[in-house]
């Protein structure tokens, strides 16, 4: 007789998990290398989330077209968690993250930063990228509808089907998109995101003349005064190239001037900030290119930091449904990892407690 193969091996568990940013990236990550089938849902081009690089070009004085690279999101963050820490250690050894330690002007007071900043090579995204690499990971839909049948969860993209029969779902997007989806399902986390009010954030991104006698003596500068919250050197960070007689900048409205702005024109938005760094860096500027991007809900509040739900995200084991991102972990880019951390650890658990023995 010929040799009999087990064809009823227990199929993995399912889970699809909506949002590419470091949050779901993390999660996912853990729960691939745990034995999950994940699969996971994001509707920009690309992953990465807030962790964002804006590709462009500027004409040149000879009529050529230069490219440029703007991370127009997060441009560096810290760590300060041990698990944190010992996750970035490893990243900076992949050679996905470099160490800065900038020097940063506060308001006209300069200094070097006294913790390091953590910069994802060579883009913003890549770290994002590392985590979902060899993952299947479908960029350009944005999940709409989420169902339960009695076969599992089914994911729905302007009326069309992109999956069921799913056992779990992660949404790991942000609190006032996430509201949406979760509402039907679990409507006291619904009301508790919709509460959170996210901060929003205009930012610039430009080139300019830098001609070497007038550079500044800094990296980063916070002024005291709106409208400008940040000004980030861009390419006076690690892994990104410096090209000499040019300067690439991107600058954070402040918190306060973004609120109040929210709904301006962009152009009315540009020129402000503009003037603003003119300002700022003294000597009159030679402007190649200038844009802005209005990031609606670029950070969690300072509060999400002390209000952070104690387990760091939201999960329901019954319904298999969860819940994570920087709003539940604590804030920011470490917020947004431990909490997709977090949530990977609740599944991982509730399968070892379920699982036959
Ligand atoms: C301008 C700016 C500056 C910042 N500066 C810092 C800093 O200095 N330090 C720091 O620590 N943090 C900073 N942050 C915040 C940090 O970037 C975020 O806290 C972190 O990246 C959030 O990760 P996340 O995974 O929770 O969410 P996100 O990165 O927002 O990821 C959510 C993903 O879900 C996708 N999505 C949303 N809705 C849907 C849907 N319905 N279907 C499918 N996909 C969907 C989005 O496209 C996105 O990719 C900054 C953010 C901005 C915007």
């Amino acid at each position: 007789m010929p040799p009999t193969h087990r064809t009823d091996a227990p199929r993995p568990t399912t889970v699809a998990l909506i949002g590419a940013g470091l949050a779901g990236a993390a999660c996912a990550r853990a729960l691939a290398d745990a034995g999950f089938a994940v699969q996971i849902f994001d509707k920009s081009r690309g992953v990465g989330g807030r962790m964002a690089t804006r590709r462009t070009e500027w004409t040149g004085p000879d009529g050529i077209a230069i490219p440029a690279r703007f991370d127009h999101g997060a441009p560096a963050f810290e760590a300060r968690s041990e698990a944190f820490i010992q996750f970035v250690e490893a990243a900076e050894r992949e050679g996905l993250l470099a160490r800065w330690v900038p020097v940063i002007d506060r308001d006209g007071q300069t200094g070097q930063a006294t913790a390091p900043q953590w910069v994802p090579t060579p883009d913003a995204p890549s770290l994002c990228r590392s985590l979902l690499k060899d993952l299947p990971v479908k960029t350009g839909c944005t999940v709409d509808a989420l169902r339960r049948e009695p076969d599992g969860w089914v994911l729905e993209s302007a009326g069309v089907l992109v999956a069921q029969g799913v056992d779990r779902v992660v949404v790991a997007i942000p609190p006032a998109q996430a509201a949406a989806l979760l509402a039907s399902h679990r409507p006291d986390w619904a009301e508790r995101a919709r509460a959170v009010e996210m901060v929003p954030c205009w930012t610039m991104m430009a080139v300019t003349d830098a001609p070497a006698a007038d550079l500044p003596a800094w990296d980063l500068a916070e002024p005291a005064a709106d409208p400008i919250g940040l000004i980030v050197r861009s390419d006076a960070r690690p892994g990104r190239t410096r090209v000499p007689g040019r300067a690439h900048w991107v600058v954070h409205a402040s918190d306060t001037w973004s609120r109040a702005h929210l709904e301006d024109p962009p152009a009315d938005v540009l020129a402000c900030l503009q003037d603003a760094l003119a300002q700022k860096l003294g000597p009159p500027l030679a402007w190649h290119h200038a844009a802005v991007h209005r990031w609606r809900y670029a950070h969690a509040p300072a509060e999400a930091t002390d209000a952070a739900v104690p387990e760091l995200c939201d999960w329901d084991p019954a319904r298999g449904l969860g819940a994570c991102g920087d709003a539940l972990g604590g804030a920011g880019v470490e917020g947004a990892w431990r909490s997709g951390r977090a949530l990977a650890d609740r599944l991982i658990e509730q399968h070892r407690q379920t699982r036959p023995a």
